[in-house]
């Protein structure tokens, strides 16, 4: 399977082709322990009055995924093994404030895969670690992308990891869609002046290769998504403003192979 993005068509959400936002409750249940999310912050994300096993043996408890405690109990070390929460025998009976950052972030990413997602959302996973600790902790994610077959929507302000983990990525400005694709095209080929801008801001470890790279440099701050400005939102800060991007919101189209592009400066008149 994929990293990547479900796209939402409509403002609807859509999974096994249903709309989750318009499930019944009973159906809603039955599926939500297929979806789940990984946290920015292992601090706050995990219960500190209960013990790593509870943590991790919970959303099977509440989804009434098993009906025995030996079944959850094989489950829950079985998922502590290969998140490399380990001998879990030691690891199950700590608190979360008696583990480290990158601990934590295992014991999250258990208490997520437990259930057998289909979905996970993992929102800036490894921006709390330590650098030295991120790979790891990225390649934990990839593998089970690979054994389980889950999906999952990474969110990051950090393109170089995105491009690590990542398929299709699409870049967001206050709040809007303004470019998609798939990873590599993205990167290599951006259309959009706020990727482009995105992309010359990576910083590449070749001293030679910076000093020719061109950076582009956005002008002011963004304007509050509460009141977004007219037209194209980014115009305020866009190098390339013309009339027409103050007054109308240019369409996203498609402009190579599902490269999608949401700005006037691509769309024939
Ligand atoms: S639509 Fe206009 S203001 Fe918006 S990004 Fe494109 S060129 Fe810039």
């Amino acid at each position: 399977m994929v990293l990547g993005l479900y796209k939402p068509t409509n403002g609807k959400v859509i999974y096994k082709g249903k709309d989750i936002f318009r499930m019944r409750r009973r159906e809603w249940r039955k599926i939500r322990h297929k979806l789940q999310m990984i946290y920015q912050d292992p601090y706050e994300s995990l219960n500190p009055r209960q013990k790593v096993f509870d943590i991790i043996a919970e959303p099977l408890r509440l989804n009434k995924l098993y009906s025995s405690k030996d079944e959850i109990y094989d489950k829950v070390m079985g998922v502590m093994e290969s998140v490399k929460l380990v001998p879990p025998e030691d690891f199950m009976i700590r608190y979360p404030h008696e583990l480290s950052g990158g601990q934590r972030q295992r014991v999250a990413i258990a208490r997520a895969i437990v259930t057998e997602p289909d979905f996970i959302v993992a929102d800036e996973p490894v921006s709390m670690l330590d650098a030295s600790l991120r790979a790891s902790i990225l390649d934990l994610l990839l593998g089970f992308r690979d054994k389980l077959g889950v999906t999952y929507l990474y969110i990051t302000h950090d393109l170089a990891t995105a491009r690590y983990v990542g398929d299709r990525m699409a870049i967001m400005y206050l709040g809007q869609i303004v470019e998609s694709g798939q990873i590599d095209e993205l990167i290599e080929n951006p259309m959009h002046p706020y990727t482009q801008a995105l992309i010359s801001s990576i910083p590449v470890p070749d001293p030679e290769y910076t000093r020719k790279k061109k950076r582009i440099k956005l002008k002011g701050e963004p304007p509050t998504p509460i009141n977004p400005p007219k037209g194209c939102r980014f115009h305020p800060r866009c190098p390339y403003k013309m009339d027409i991007c103050e007054k109308e919101d240019p369409e996203e189209i498609n402009v190579n192979n599902g490269h999608m592009v949401k700005c006037w400066l691509h769309i024939k008149k």
